[in-house]
């Protein structure tokens, strides 16, 4: 499902260029689970995005559900974010003037996907109905990421990207949240790669990766 392949990536900056992934392979079975670790800084978050088509790498190759990122132009990225991918962000990211209900269905609509009994049957499990046509803005962090969840999973993704998805919550949303995504990607069927600080969280996915000096090692949490 997600296969990445000695990648390479570094910014440059006042002192140079600062190498942040210096060769990480991964793969990632189609249905399972990853949970990515590592220090503040060791590149999580720049993994997620050059997986995500939303940055560059300098070499290396990724390959998502068959496809492979690299000969894609900006065209091809753009359709590869709407159709083979959704992230949910830390920060939930929705787009303030959208109400939640269409905030629910916005990436679906982009790729031409939308099923409005699987849509219905996400919005119910979610706990949404009451929410439907409020504004991001006027929901609690939790809310907000559940209807994160909600519009990720309505394109049934092959591959579902999470970027510390409860980092910003209390830890009542935060369990509530991860028991919803985790559930939710598996009804899914979508793989999923989720950055996390939390050895817990971490041990509720498949497998457990920490990424250190621009590599990936095994993690036993
Ligand atoms: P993590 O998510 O593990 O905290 P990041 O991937 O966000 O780490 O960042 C890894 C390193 O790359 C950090 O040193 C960060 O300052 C640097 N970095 C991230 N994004 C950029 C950017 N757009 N330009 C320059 N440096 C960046
Ligand atoms: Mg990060």
């Amino acid at each position: 499902m997600l296969d990445v392949q000695d990648l390479k990536k570094s910014y440059s900056g006042p002192q140079g260029q600062l190498p942040v992934l210096d060769g990480v392979s991964l793969r990632l079975e189609a249905g399972s689970s990853l949970a990515l670790m590592g220090e503040s800084g060791s590149g999580k978050s720049t993994l997620l995005h050059l997986v995500a088509g939303l940055d560059q790498a300098d070499s290396g190759a990724i390959w998502v559900a068959g496809q492979s990122l690299a000969g894609l132009d900006e065209a091809g990225r753009a359709a590869f974010r709407r159709d083979r991918v959704a992230v949910i962000f830390q920060q939930f990211n929705l787009i303030p003037s959208l109400r939640v209900v269409d905030n629910l269905a916005f990436q679906a609509r982009l790729a031409g996907a939308v099923d409005s009994t699987w849509l219905d049957w996400l919005t119910e499990r979610l706990g949404l109905q009451a929410l439907l046509h409020r504004y991001p803005e006027q929901l609690s962090g939790g809310q907000q990421q559940r209807v994160a969840v909600g519009r990720a999973l309505a394109v049934r993704p092959p591959l579902v990207l999470a970027d510390e998805p409860t980092g910003n919550l209390d830890e009542e949303s935060a369990d509530q949240v991860m028991a919803l995504l985790l559930e939710l990607v598996q009804q899914a069927g979508s793989s999923l790669l989720m950055v996390t600080h939390s050895n817990a969280l971490a041990a509720r996915l498949d497998r457990q990766l920490i990424l250190k000096a621009g590599r990936v090692h095994g993690s036993a949490v």
